[in-house]
């Protein structure tokens, strides 16, 4: 540790502790006034920050973060409105493909047979369309989580 000055790391152990010895940064200080100036300022800041009042928070913490928290052993539960959804999707499909297919019960062999080709024209591209935009949305979902990884 020749010429350059102490790290801030051992200038806060000498900040806090008198009494630390290290062999070339004791020696350091002895001849540096900058160093020796900067533990000043961090015993000033260490005993700044012991003589200010504990921090306390202006609103009851504990009545608005206990009833968000889950309550332990009791398993969590879909909302109500989480089930109208899906019970809107499955009647409005469900119903119409009953009622066509109770009513063309008779013809439904003929129309799977007939129209095969123009159901493969339709769903091909319908298909190839989603597969591009279900890897663009994985593709989409990973960057971000890993944009949020860089935060931590
Ligand atoms: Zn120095």
């Amino acid at each position: 540790m020749s010429n350059a000055h102490v790290n801030d790391e051992i200038i806060q152990v000498f900040a806090l502790d008198k009494n630390y010895y290290h062999p070339e940064a004791s020696a350091h200080l002895e001849q540096c006034k900058t160093c020796r100036e900067a533990v000043a300022a961090y015993q000033r800041m260490f005993s700044g920050i012991q003589s200010s009042p504990p921090a306390v928070f202006d609103f009851d913490v504990k009545a608005l973060v206990l009833p968000q928290l889950p309550v332990p052993g009791k398993p969590q539960t879909m909302r109500k409105s989480g089930w109208l959804p899906v019970l809107v999707i499955v009647l409005g499909a469900v119903l119409p493909l009953g009622i066509g297919g109770y009513a063309f019960r008779k013809d439904l062999a003929g129309i799977f047979n007939s129209s095969l080709p123009y159901l493969l024209f339709c769903l091909g591209p319908a298909a190839t369309l989603l597969l591009l935009w279900l890897v663009t949305d994985i593709l989409s979902r990973h960057g971000q989580k890993m944009a949020r990884l860089e935060y931590y």
